[in-house]
């Protein structure tokens, strides 16, 4: 995809995801890159995130910084990495389902999906939302040759089943291991690329709004026109205007 199709579909992803939760607006950034809407819901979460790394990549480089708060002492600590550096490789393909072996019981799961996400209860205690997306998930538990409900799984089971899921979609969950320059507190963060992506996006966003508002003002030109530019040459116009 062109750049400049890119930036007009982007904006209107932005405008349309503006309303939605977190996981709404990782679909509407998918539709921008063309992902066909049925497919949007089937992919892995580590599938969409490894989608979004590389949007993010295209348009905004690899550096990341972000700021964490240290749980110990709430000292503010700046982070950087590099995306590439929380790149994972799963084994296999991350939507086929596992298998769990683990104190006589027999299960098969596949690793959730965005459509997953999408569909799980907000107002739920994280507890009943975590339970309600093992629902989802699991395709059939067995003991002794008897079905068994997921409420009845074992922690040891669960457990296992968990480690598996993570193993096969690996970009699902991607931990930075940060330590306090201040206590020495080490512990690990989750990087959520699309909440990160969406910030970065919408001020993106509402930057160019004004250079489209700018230009208009100035030239007359459509919003059409302007998105359509380069960056470049938007901003060699921008120069003009704003000099
Ligand atoms: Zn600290």
């Amino acid at each position: 995809m062109h750049a400049a199709d890119l930036a007009a579909d982007l904006v209107a992803a932005w405008e349309q995801g503006c309303g939605r939760t977190p996981v709404g607006r990782g679909e509407s950034l998918l539709g921008a890159l063309g992902i066909d809407a049925a497919r949007r819901w089937d992919l892995s979460v580590g599938q969409r995130d490894t989608l979004l790394m590389d949007l993010r990549a295209r348009l905004f480089g690899t550096g990341v910084t972000a700021l964490a708060a240290c749980p110990a002492c709430r000292e503010q600590l700046e982070v950087t990495f590099d995306l590439d550096d929380v790149r994972t490789h799963p084994p296999g393909d991350p939507t086929d389902p596992v298998e769990v072996v683990q104190d006589g019981y027999t299960v098969y799961a596949r690793p959730p999906t965005a459509g997953d996400l999408v569909a799980l209860d907000v107002a739920l205690p994280w507890p009943d939302a975590c339970e309600q997306l093992l629902e989802r998930c699991v395709l059939g538990a067995r003991l002794a040759g008897r079905q068994v409900p997921v409420a009845e799984l074992p922690d040891v089971v669960r457990d296992r089943l968990e480690t598996r899921l993570a193993e096969a979609d690996p970009q699902a969950d991607v931990q930075v291991v940060l330590t306090c320059p201040d206590c020495g507190r080490t512990w690990s963060a989750l990087f959520d690329v699309v909440s990160f992506l969406w910030e970065e996006l919408d001020v993106w966003a509402r930057s160019l709004v004004v250079e489209v508002h700018d230009l208009a003002s100035v030239y007359g030109w459509s919003e059409a026109d302007i998105l359509g530019m380069s960056p470049y040459r938007r901003s060699l116009y921008l120069d003009q205007v704003r000099r």
